[in-house]
C-alpha cells in the first residue's frame, strides 16, 4: 500500500529565493530530521478556469500560524506573513500551475549536529508547492474510528503548533485506522474528550447546532475550521458552540464532519460501524460543501478576500520583487 508517488515540484522557495528543487537539499544529520525540530503548513491553492486564475486560499492566515509554530520552537525568520505570501506567489508563477496545488512550507534546524535542543540552532525556511487534488479518497461519506491513540497534549508537544515531530501522533492514528479498514482516526485528548481527526478538525450537528471542540482541547487552530465557523454563522444561520465533546455525542450527532485544508469538508457517516444520523451526508455539509468549493474558487464577492490571485496581480499593490532579488539567505534572524 504503498500509493502512488507524487510528481516532484519544479521549484523551490529556498532561504530568500527561487531555485531548482534539486538544488534544495539537506543532510541526513540535519537537525529537523533526526529530531522533527520542524514546523510545517498546507495551503491549498484553487484554479479557476472562468478566470484563468489560481487563488491561494487565506495564505496570510496561514504564513501568520506558520510563524507562530516556529516561534513556539524558538526559531524566528526576518519575514512578515506577507513576505512569505509574496514568495509563495512567486513560486507558483515559476512553476506555471493551471491547476489546483498545495503549497508547504517547511522552516527547520538546519544543523547538521548531534544534540537534543531548540537553543543555539540555525533555522532554515523552504516553500515547495506541487499540483495536487483530493487528500482523502472519500469526502462523502468516510467510515472513521475512534483511535486507541490519545492526541498530543499541550504539555507534551503544543498541538496548536503545526509541529513535525508531533505528527508521528497522526501517523499512528492515521495507518491504525486505515489499516483496519477505516478512513480516517477520530482522535480523543488524554482527558478522553474528542480532539480532531488524524489531520483534521471535526464538527458536529446536533438539534440544529454546530458543535466543535474548543482550542484548549489540543487541536490545531485550523484556518478552515475558522472558515467553517463564519460560513455556517452568516451563510447558513447556524448557530457554532465551541466546547467539550464526548464520544458518545458523536454518536448520536444528526451529522458530522471534518475540516481541513487536505480534507476540505468531508462528510463522517459511520463511526465505529455506528450511522451517524442517516448514515448517508446530511444536509447541512451539503450545503457548507457547495458555498466553501465557490467560496475557495474566488467565486463569491464576499469572501473574495481569502483568496490571492497568483497571476492577475494588478490593483491589489502586491510587489514580488524584492523577494525574487533578494539572492542571500535571510534566515540568520
Ligand atoms: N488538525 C490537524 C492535526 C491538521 O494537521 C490540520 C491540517 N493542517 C488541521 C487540523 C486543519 O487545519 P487547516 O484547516 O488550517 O488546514
Amino acid at each position: 500500500m504503498k500509493g502512488t508517488p507524487m510528481a516532484l515540484p519544479g521549484y523551490a522557495f529556498f532561504d530568500g529565493k527561487i531555485v531548482p528543487y534539486s538544488e534544495a537539499k539537506v543532510g541526513i544529520l540535519t537537525h529537523g530530521l533526526n529530531y522533527g525540530t520542524a514546523v510545517f503548513g498546507g495551503i491549498r491553492g484553487y484554479w479557476n478556469d472562468d478566470e484563468g486564475e489560481l487563488f491561494v486560499f487565506r495564505p496570510v492566515d496561514h504564513y501568520r500560524r506558520f510563524l507562530q509554530s516556529a516561534s513556539l520552537l524558538r526559531m524566528s525568520f526576518p519575514y512578515s506573513p506577507e513576505e512569505l505570501v509574496e514568495g509563495t506567489i512567486a513560486l507558483c508563477q515559476t512553476e506555471e500551475f493551471k491547476t489546483d496545488c498545495y503549497i508547504r512550507p517547511l522552516a527547520f534546524y538546519a544543523d547538521e549536529i548531534i544534540g537534543v535542543r531548540l537553543h543555539n540552532l540555525t533555522p532554515r525556511l523552504a516553500i515547495v508547492s506541487l499540483p495536487f487534488g483530493r487528500y482523502v479518497e472519500n469526502e462523502q461519506n468516510a467510515h472513521c474510528t475512534i483511535s486507541s491513540w490519545r492526541r498530543v497534549d499541550d504539555n507534551s508537544i503544543p498541538a496548536r503548533g503545526k509541529i513535525a515531530g508531533a505528527y508521528v501522533n497522526s501517523a499512528l492514528a492515521k495507518s491504525d485506522a486505515q489499516l483496519s479498514g477505516f478512513d480516517e482516526a477520530i482522535v480523543l485528548s488524554e482527558d478522553g474528550h474528542v480532539s480532531e481527526g488524524s489531520a483534521e478538525n471535526i464538527f458536529l450537528i446536533r438539534n440544529g447546532v454546530a458543535i466543535t471542540p474548543p482550542v484548549s482541547d489540543n487541536i490545531l487552530e485550523g484556518i478552515t475550521r475558522r472558515t467553517i465557523m463564519l460560513l455556517l454563522k452568516d451563510e447558513l444561520g447556524i448557530d457554532v458552540v465551541e466546547r467539550q465533546v464526548d464520544r458518545t455525542e458523536l454518536f448520536l450527532a444528526d451529522e458530522v464532519f471534518f475540516s481541513g485544508t487536505g480534507v476540505q469538508l468531508s462528510a463522517v457517516t459511520k463511526i465505529d460501524h455506528r450511522l451517524i444520523g442517516s448514515g448517508a451526508m446530511g444536509p447541512v455539509v451539503k450545503q457548507l460543501r457547495e458555498i466553501y468549493f465557490n467560496v475557495v474558487r474566488g467565486r463569491v464577492v464576499k469572501y473574495r478576500h481569502w483568496c490571492m490571485p497568483v497571476y492577475h496581480r494588478g490593483g491589489n499593490g502586491t510587489s514580488l520583487g524584492h523577494l525574487e532579488s533578494a539572492g542571500t539567505a535571510r534566515n540568520k534572524g
